[in-house]
């Protein structure tokens, strides 16, 4: 692999900088706990520069108005990205801890190869729609639709897919006009940093535009939700932050998009191939370390083939390989940081102490003394109701329950707060779409089928958000819609 590319600046008003203050904080590596660099720690000051010019931007420059200007800068992002994906790569394991296989697929390159589509759909995009000549009142009308971008977004992200969920907030939200404040999580600021670079260095955006804004405060993405020049926050991340940034956009009534927290259930039908299931439980586990808020981390097995279910779960981790991400072989990383594995490693306490089995795992790996890693864990006779069914561990822990048919099965993974995914396997197509209908879930995999892509729309039911993420559905978030009726003579 190559050596990993760092950018200690933020993007302000089109210019890479420091904070004003000067101060920076360190980047740490969760595979080795070492400091891969620093990135400079935004103050209000900061904060408030990158929205002003945002406002500017918006308000000022051609960038609203012009949708050829943006697809042009968009397939030049894409080039570039393409041009320094290697370097890319390397930061993005570094910092994210994550396999570098993943970073062939949804941490990297599927969210790059998604740009051109959404320069094609800005392109081909109907921004006015005539709804034809009526009389209202009997006052003759040409009637006229017509779609704006929202203004100036505020895009706060989270550390786990920092790349992917960068692009598929901004990428949208430029194509349909708006400008952006993005503050990305203080664990892999990285990620947002190079992107500013290469917007900067390598696309005619305009500046302010784009603005790229790192802190180790949460106060300074509060402000983000506070400021009365924003006009949306578009937020990935914890449900209980969530509630922190309806309640922060609330007095200026802006509009919020949220994508938040999962618990998510593969059923198994008792008719399923147990080999396939016991393969995407297997994969659901320990994808990203468990650290993916679609993963599917409840397994709902027939009661009836549970044992034989377990035993070939725990067959299928023994020899699973985790540890260095660096590794092309290695399928499992660290946790992000040390407070994430004391609250995974809670977790399971927790779940002994209400009932659970651990049937391998459950614990620190001895051979890795370095790096915040925990074993891939599986927890049986779980109690649907108990906490580690209910509750977002974001660790390699799977809670596995039995159930008694179709209905017993929609029910208990209906029993959930949350509502982002979901998957069924059932030897019959049409069994597992009927269960899959009843699912209240944003996704739903049938027979290992993948809904990930840059055109399909991304999101949840109840408590795990508002709105939805890429697909046509998810470009419309960043547009307000403009009726206008034109008297006729
Ligand atoms: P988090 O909620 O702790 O932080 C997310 C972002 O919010 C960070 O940038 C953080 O600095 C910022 N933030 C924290 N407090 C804030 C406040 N009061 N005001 C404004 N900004 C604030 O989430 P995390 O730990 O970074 O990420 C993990 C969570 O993200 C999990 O719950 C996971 O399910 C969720 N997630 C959801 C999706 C989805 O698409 N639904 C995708 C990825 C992750």
């Amino acid at each position: 692999m190559s050596s990993f590319w760092t950018e200690g600046n933020m993007l302000i008003d089109g210019r890479l900088v420091p904070s004003e203050s000067g101060e920076t904080f360190d980047n740490v590596n969760p595979a080795t706990e070492q400091v891969i660099g620093a990135v400079a720690n935004a103050t209000a000051v900061d904060m408030d520069a990158a929205i002003g010019a945002a406002r500017r931007a918006f308000d000022d420059t051609a960038w609203a108005r012009s949708p050829e200007m943006r697809v042009r800068c968009i397939r030049q992002l894409h080039e570039a990205l393409g041009r320094f994906a290697d370097d890319l790569r390397a930061t993005t394991v570094a910092e994210v801890g994550c396999p570098v296989a993943l970073t062939y697929g949804p941490q990297l390159d599927s969210p790059v190869a998604g740009l051109p589509w959404v320069a094609d759909l800005a392109e081909s995009y109907e921004w006015e729609t005539s709804l034809g000549l009526a009389e209202p009142f009997g006052m003759k009308t040409h009637r006229i639709v017509r779609r704006e971008p929202v203004g100036v977004i505020g895009a706060i992200t989270p550390w786990n897919y920092p790349v992917q969920i960068n692009l598929a907030k901004m990428v949208p939200a430029l194509a349909a006009g708006n400008t952006v404040v993005l503050k990305p999580a203080p664990d892999t600021p990285y990620g947002a940093t190079l992107l500013g670079r290469l917007i900067a260095e390598h696309t005619d955006i305009p500046a302010g535009v784009v603005n790229v804004v790192t802190s180790a405060d949460h106060a300074v993405g509060q402000q983000l939700c506070e400021d009365p020049r924003v006009d949306m926050i578009s937020f990935t991340g914890s449900t209980a932050t969530g509630t922190k940034i309806m309640t922060a956009a609330a007095p200026t009534i802006k509009k919020v998009f949220l994508e938040l927290g999962g618990k998510s259930a593969l059923i198994a039908l008792d008719d399923a191939d147990l080999g396939s299931v016991v393969t995407s439980a297997a994969f659901a586990t320990t994808t990203h370390a468990g650290q993916g808020c679609a993963n599917t981390t409840r397994l709902l097995l027939p009661r009836s083939r549970y044992r034989e279910g377990v035993d070939a779960l725990v067959e299928a981790l023994k020899g699973w390989p985790f540890g260095d991400p660096t590794d092309p072989s290695v399928l499992m990383g660290p946790l992000i940081r040390e407070e994430q594995r004391r609250r995974v490693l809670g977790y399971i306490d927790k779940g002994i102490e209400e009932g659970a089995t651990v049937a391998i795992g459950g614990g620190v790996p001895d051979h890795l003394p370095t790096g915040y890693f925990v074993e891939p864990t599986v927890l049986t006779d779980v109690d649907p109701d108990s906490t580690v069914a209910q509750e977002e561990i974001f660790g390699p822990v799977l809670a596995v329950i039995a159930h008694d048919g179709d209905d017993d099965a929609v029910r208990i993974a209906n029993n959930s707060r949350y509502g982002l995914s979901g998957a069924v396997v059932s030897a019959s197509d049409e069994r597992a779409r009927a269960v899959a209908d009843r699912m209240r879930t944003g996704t739903v995999n049938v027979n290992g089928g993948v809904f990930y892509g840059m055109d399909v729309p991304f999101g949840g039911y109840k408590q795990s958000g508002i709105g939805r993420e890429m697909g046509v559905a998810g470009f419309e978030e960043y547009l307000e819609i403009k009726s206008i009726a034109v008297g006729a003579r």
